[in-house]
């Protein structure tokens, strides 16, 4: 199994989000008994984290994987510089290229830019 650190960095953030807003509801509706606030907590964090646990699991902008290096020749401009290169999004992956394509900054934004319109990422 593949860990993807900026997802699971999300969910742990996502469960320390929930803490506060369990506790808040719970002080709201403690006049009704201990078990019904319990039960209205537990079906609103579930409203708002089944859409937030969803949103963790299935980001296609969470898959992109970036490789950064010093002193490349940017193949759009020819510039040195630091260089970026996209090697795996949910449908792309050139993780294996044997003639990677560094792009300085610059053109790696413009480059993302043109991925997106072409339907690359959602
Ligand atoms: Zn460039």
């Amino acid at each position: 199994m593949q860990v993807n650190f900026k997802r699971y960095g999300l969910y742990l953030v996502r469960w320390q989000l929930s803490t506060p807003i369990l506790a808040g509801v719970g002080i709201v509706l403690v006049s009704m008994g201990q078990l019904a606030s319990a039960i209205i907590a537990n079906l609103i964090g579930g409203l708002i984290f089944f859409w937030v646990d969803q949103f963790i699991f299935t980001s296609h902008t969470l898959d992109s994987q970036w490789e950064v290096k010093e002193n490349i020749t940017c193949v759009d401009c020819g510039k040195t510089a630091r260089g970026y290169r996209l090697v795996r999004t949910k449908d792309y992956d050139r993780t294996d290229d044997p003639e990677p394509e560094f792009r300085c900054e610059e053109c790696s934004i413009k480059k993302s830019g043109e991925l997106k319109e072409q339907g690359f990422h959602h």
